[in-house]
């Protein structure tokens, strides 16, 4: 049955899927209903949902407080073309939590996100040029198609985009204050900003090595460059105020999309009021969208957000923590020359027993093996991203016999991986 539908979805979508992470071989499972920790394929097989629709769902799915508000919204429209005061009291959030907000901007995606904090940035700066890392995943816009991770690892510089586009994205391994140094020593009067994730979290989970952040701070305010925290992935997830807080570094603007619209299509962007205060009407720089702060994903996100309290984060951690001990024990006791990484509720595997810093490192990884383990798992009854660069996701919905079940279902598949 999954078959036919894949067969038949191939005749209308490319590769049979609307984003290209979804495909896996021979193919994709198909999802007939969702609920809590739990998702049901068209076969009724359910597993265990550690991709969480790779982040947003940090409530696990359908949470009856978002689904009873969101529902009460439909009844009174899906959009007005109008501000509404549900926008205000989300912002409010937004700056309450994040340390470098001062204005935010809703828009619909991660991608729209970064794409009009690129523009900012560009605008404010009267600079062209942007620095990424490589491997790091911002969106599928132009600016950032550059050595790109997530799907984009298998495509890292897509066609169809101007060479005079990407001759101003220049990228650099992440972790290496050196090639850092020398990109900005050699370019920096001409670099507009600095777009980063703070945990790389479409290579797998690599986090910043200690000093490395403030190391990025600094030079970024010594050249008057602009610096964006991606936090598409890590905001409202590392920790209340997203991975800012949790590494105790603030930026000048904040992308962020996934938990911010509990589950629906929203993206934000945000940070200093000076340069925020550039955005039309109120500036120059042009950024717009019907359904920006559209009631529902604003709504979604006002529900879930209400119920992430600091209590709920060191809960979460806790699972994390449970989960990755776990893992990291059965390596250990089975000696396979792999690791787990991770923070807070994220957490990967790679297949390769070096530490991993960066791009290179995380492709040094064995691929064939990861996808022996992930075809396991789905027969174990869990579902992770299909690739070691992704980044799996644990919820609250997820209890500790889940949990423990994920375990069990790891070293059976790690068994098999190295069979
Ligand atoms: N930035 C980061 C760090 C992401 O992980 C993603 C998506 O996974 C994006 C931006 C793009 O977000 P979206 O898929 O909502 O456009």
């Amino acid at each position: 049955m999954t078959e036919e539908l894949f067969n038949e979805s191939k005749k209308y979508f490319p590769g049979g899927v609307n984003s290209p992470v979804r495909a896996f071989k021979p193919y994709p499972f198909f999802v007939k209903s969702a609920g809590g920790c739990k998702i049901t394929d068209s076969e009724d097989n359910t597993y265990l949902d550690y991709c969480l629709a790779y982040g947003p769902l940090i409530l696990g799915h359908a949470n009856p407080k978002v689904v009873r508000e969101v529902s009460n919204q439909l009844t009174i429209g899906s959009a007005y073309g109008a501000p509404t005061e549900n926008e205000i009291k989300l912002a409010r959030e937004v700056v309450d939590r994040i340390p470098s907000a001062e204005m935010v901007r809703f828009c619909n995606s991660g991608t729209e996100a970064t794409m009009s904090a690129i523009r900012l940035a560009r605008g404010f700066t009267g600079r062209n040029k942007i620095i990424k890392f490589e491997g790091a995943y911002h969106g599928a816009h132009d600016y950032v198609l550059v050595k790109g991770g997530s799907g984009a690892a298998c495509l890292p510089d897509s066609a169809g985009i101007p060479t005079d586009t990407t001759k101003n994205t220049l990228s650099v391994p992440f972790n290496d204050e050196e090639a850092l140094t020398e990109l900005i020593e050699a370019e920096g009067e001409n670099i507009a900003c600095l777009i980063m994730e703070i945990v790389m979290g479409n290579v797998g989970c690599i986090e910043p090595k200690p000093g490395f952040l403030e190391f990025v701070r600094k030079i970024t305010e010594e050249n008057d460059i602009i610096l964006i925290f991606d936090e598409v992935i890590t905001g409202f997830r590392a920790s209340r105020g997203g991975a800012q807080q949790y590494y105790g570094v603030t930026p000048d603007l904040t992308t962020l999309g996934k938990i911010v619209g509990g589950g629906l299509p929203m993206g934000a962007f945000c940070g200093k009021r000076e340069i925020m205060e550039l955005i039309a009407p109120q500036g120059p720089v042009y950024q717009a969208g019907t359904f920006s702060g559209n009631p529902i994903s604003v709504q979604a996100g006002l529900s879930t957000l209400s119920q992430l309290d600091e209590e709920f984060y060191k809960d979460l951690e806790r699972k994390g923590d449970f989960l990755r001990s776990n893992i990291k024990s059965i390596i250990d006791d089975e000696q396979y020359n792999i690791q787990c990484v991770g923070l807070a509720s994220m957490f990967q595997i790679y297949m390769n027993p070096a530490e991993v810093f960066d791009y290179a490192d995380a492709k040094n990884s064995d691929s064939e093996r990861f996808l022996r383990y992930f075809r396991a798992l789905l027969k174990e009854g869990v579902f992770i991203p299909p690739s070691q660069f992704e980044c799996n996701f644990i919820s609250s919905a997820h209890g500790m016999a889940d949990l423990q079940d994920t375990a069990e279902a790891i070293e059976v598949a790690l068994a098999v991986a190295f069979k």
